[in-house]
């Protein structure tokens, strides 16, 4: 019997390891110095006041938290350093949500959510680490949408690992640790799926498949000379942290 279960594994297993490989090749073909460029030249238009006054008006009124401690908007006030690098500082509506989940989204390519358990449970650097990820999907937003609507399970995992490695590259321009990516992923794991919240392995790559692929990224980052993080602008921007 476990032969068989090993048996049926194995072809998930290869497949989660070519879609490692192809998003590895994306990266290295590049040094990651021309992959920041590449990402800045390859950046979207951030959404228009009109647009974001229209995204504001479908949103709920409730479940916002309002009230915040010292320590969760010292955390939101840590993200400018990551929006800083995209371009996005400024741009997005950081929104604080109530939920037992701990869970980020970018909504729209406008609201970043995040929920009140997130903010706890992550330090600063592992919040920079999620929401570069979700930056990240902008640079694939067109693509991901299409993958979700055909049902496309094989190409949303490659977008969440390109995701993770925009966000590790990010982490490295910053002068954050670029292992943070994995560490607050493992966070939301164990808290999550330990609270009994449906698994995203339809659409995310295992854990122990973006720890990998993230070392491998790591190695990429180590390999790029040129690339250090000389940009260390990872000091707080007093921005008066959002609601
Ligand atoms: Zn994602």
């Amino acid at each position: 019997m476990r032969l068989l279960i090993l048996v049926a594994a194995i072809p998930l297993l290869a497949e989660a390891a070519d879609i490692n490989r192809e998003v590895l090749d994306q990266f290295r073909e590049y040094t990651p110095e021309e992959f920041g460029q590449l990402l800045d030249r390859q950046r979207p238009a951030a959404v228009t006041p009109q647009l974001a006054t229209a995204i504001r008006a479908t949103l709920p009124n409730e479940g916002e938290v309002m009230r915040l401690t010292a320590a969760d908007r010292q955390k939101i006030a840590s993200l400018s350093a990551v929006l800083r690098a995209h371009g996005r500082e400024g741009v997005y509506l950081v929104k604080v949500v109530d939920s037992t989940q701990a869970r980020i989204g970018l909504h729209a390519r406008f609201v970043l959510l995040v929920t009140r358990t997130a903010l706890r449970i992550l330090s600063a650097e592992q919040l920079q680490a999620v929401v570069a990820h979700e930056i990240g999907h902008e640079y694939v937003w067109v693509d991901y949408e299409a993958a979700r609507t055909n049902g496309n399970s094989r190409r949303l995992r490659s977008q969440e690992l390109f995701c993770d490695g925009v966000a590790i590259l990010t982490l490295a321009r910053i002068g954050v640790e670029p292992g943070t990516l994995t560490d607050a992923l493992r966070l939301f794991e164990v808290f999550n799926y330990g609270n009994g919240a449906a698994t995203e392995s339809y659409s995310h790559p295992t854990l122990p498949d973006r720890a990998d692929f993230g070392r491998q990224i790591g190695k990429w980052l180590n390999r790029g000379g040129s690339f250090a993080p000389a940009q260390a602008n990872n000091k707080p921007v007093n921005q008066g942290g959002k609601k």
